[in-house]
């Protein structure tokens, strides 16, 4: 065969196979409720996020949205609320008490949106540098009336809708203190789990990945790309599946690094979040069908971005507290029934705005 017929022949196997690609993604934006990837920096201020803007080599991913919303975080009980009840709100839509997960203000439990999903046959997953029983991820799967029961929490996952998850906490799974082998009743209930090397993932099998006893190292301690990498492997795993899917992914220790009053931490978590976020945003500019939801639970440690001893030029990061604070936090949506989420409102508002996002496509 002469050369040119060769090329020829090889683009226009090329051109046929990107055509078939383009047409089954376009078939399933067409007939499937939108994909929903909330990503939730916890203890994530609009001064944390800021700090992006100025400690970043380039110009941050936040920069890439256009609508732009404020929650308010308080609790049913407490205007300052803790990460289970922050997270409670956005994934079951009522607002509970500090350390409930899953539950309402009379520890019963509510439908969360990983089941209200599964049943609309959502494929679902959560990744978080925390272990993945802690209180955030918790609330997407499990139900109990403290976030410190996290072996119990464990037990949940293990029956719940999830099919996807990444993060620490083996512990929870295979050192318990009532001796269960969590691991064996997950790989019976069709999971893979991984403990060290991500591999190449098929739709048709459950994926878990517990990389840490607790929770991941920290960015300082090299924890390297972790969050951005297991969210595109999340994403390359839902995208094989003719179905939507709903992804939550916590930058887990920019709250830990608040609570440390640490600003090199800190900066180096919110950095990696903000990395995080180009990874969904990327994937959401391809695939139109996908609403990209970035928020926080609270604040955490009175962070500012003061001026250092009068001098305009530096920028002196300074804590008012080892705690959580009650201001504001910035709302930043993307895509599909992105314009829902402007304006002051409440924070279990975001669950009742994702749920009108998918019902209305
Ligand atoms: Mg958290
Ligand atoms: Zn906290």
């Amino acid at each position: 065969m002469n050369l040119i017929i060769r090329i020829f022949s090889i683009v226009f196997v090329f051109a046929i196979l990107i055509s078939c690609d383009e047409k089954t993604t376009e078939q399933k934006a067409e007939k499937n409720p939108p994909n929903v990837i909330l990503l939730i920096g916890d203890g994530m201020g609009l001064s944390q996020l800021s700090s992006a803007f100025y400690y970043g080599e380039m110009e941050p991913n936040f920069a890439r949205f256009k609508e732009v919303g404020l929650i308010n975080t308080s609790s049913a009980k407490h205007k300052i609320t803790d990460s289970a009840a922050g997270a409670t709100a956005f994934s079951c839509g009522e607002k509970t008490f500090n350390g409930g997960v899953g539950v309402n203000s009379d520890s019963v439990s509510i439908p969360n949106i990983v089941e209200i999903l599964s049943d609309k046959n959502y494929n679902t997953g959560i990744i978080s540098t925390s272990s993945v029983t802690h209180a955030t991820p918790a609330c997407f799967y499990a139900h109990v009336k403290s976030r410190g029961m996290q072996e119990q929490i464990a037990v949940q996952l293990t029956a719940s809708d999830i099919d996807f998850f990444a993060g620490g906490g083996t512990k929870y799974f295979s050192k318990r203190t009532d001796s269960l082998d969590l691991i064996n009743i997950l790989n019976n209930n069709g999971f893979i789990i991984n403990t060290d090397n991500k591999t190449e993932l098929q739709s048709n099998s459950k994926y878990g990945f517990l990389l840490a006893d607790g929770g991941m190292p920290t960015m300082l301690e090299n924890r390297g790309d972790f969050l951005p990498e297991y969210t595109k492997l999340a994403l390359e795993y839902f995208d094989q599946s003719d179905e939507s899917f709903f992804l939550m992914v916590e930058g887990s220790q920019i709250e830990w690094a608040g609570h440390d009053m640490n600003a090199d931490y800190l900066i180096a978590e919110v950095l990696d979040f903000d990395k995080t976020v180009g990874v969904a945003m990327d994937f959401a500019e391809k695939n139109k069908n996908t609403l990209v939801i970035v928020l926080a639970d609270h604040e955490t440690g009175g962070f500012t971005l003061a001026i250092d001893n009068g001098d305009y030029a530096e920028i002196k990061p300074e804590f008012a507290t080892s705690g959580h604070s009650t201001t504001l936090i910035p709302v930043l949506a993307f895509g599909q029934g992105a314009e829902h989420f402007k304006g002051i409102y409440q924070n279990n508002e975001i669950f009742h705005k994702i749920l009108a996002v998918v019902k209305n496509k």
